[in-house]
């Protein structure tokens, strides 16, 4: 599907290079909800074909960690290939704030956190936006000091087309059948690594495989610090980068 961008003369941008406008630009997004080999495999892939998409992490996430040898590892790849970063925010955090003044303060130190891990942001965006409805104070107009560019901010999705692969169904039919209409309208391009393999399994398969490589992972975790248990070959990095 990458490839047929290509052939269509599409070339990608970031949120912080997109010109309005422009025709054949292609933001190539993704949101890392959880974490496996898909991306590395995914991001090699895009960057054989001449494409840099924006790779926007959580700090918050309860399945991976940002601080992680593994996933620092992983970031630095992707930096180095010229691929971009970004922040991806679970917008429930913010919701128990009272005073606008304190979302904005827990805003702040949060781009922060992000800087120190992930350098400098090229935008953020806001996880399951559809079920949670983003907070609309969260949006760069609103704050008083600079942001980075907002993926929903609608210069990046009213004002242009926007395509979502959310828990693998694409809303508007497969892109792949898009693409020949699309006449050379810029568009983002929003796709979860995780959800795609490079072999044609399902949706629920992919996730058990997701399963049982983390419970190996843990395995081995386990076996490594006690002695008494057998040892086991996958390392951290084997499950994130390969
Ligand atoms: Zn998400």
């Amino acid at each position: 599907m990458l490839r047929l961008f290509r052939k269509k003369g599409y070339n990608t941008v970031s949120f912080s290079s997109f010109e309005p406008k422009q025709p054949y630009q292609l933001i190539l997004r993704h949101d890392i909800d959880f974490l496996g080999i898909n991306l590395s495999i995914l991001t090699d892939m895009e960057m054989k074909i001449g494409f840099q998409s924006i790779n926007h992490f959580l700090m918050t996430s309860e399945v991976y960690n940002i601080n992680s040898l593994a996933v620092k590892s992983l970031i630095n790849r992707l930096r180095k290939k010229g691929h971009h970063l970004g922040l991806h925010i679970d917008p429930t955090l913010f919701s128990p704030y009272s005073s606008k003044q304190e979302l904005q303060n827990e805003f702040k130190n949060l781009i922060n956190i992000a800087n120190i891990y992930l350098g400098p942001l090229d935008s953020y965006s806001f996880h399951r936006p559809a079920i949670i409805g983003p907070n609309k104070d969260l949006f760069p107009e609103n704050f008083s000091f600079q942001v980075p560019k907002c993926a929903y901010s609608d210069e990046f999705t009213k004002s242009m087309i926007y395509r979502s692969d959310s828990r693998r169904e694409w809303q508007d039919g497969c892109i792949c059948q898009e693409i020949k209409d699309l006449d050379g309208r810029s568009l983002q391009l929003l796709i979860h690594a995780n959800w795609w393999d490079i072999e044609e399994i399902n949706r629920e398969q992919n996730l058990k495989t997701y399963v049982n490589t983390h419970l190996r992972l843990i395995k081995s975790y386990l076996a490594y610090n006690l002695s008494f248990l057998p040892e086991s070959k996958i390392s951290l990095k084997d499950f994130f980068i390969g």
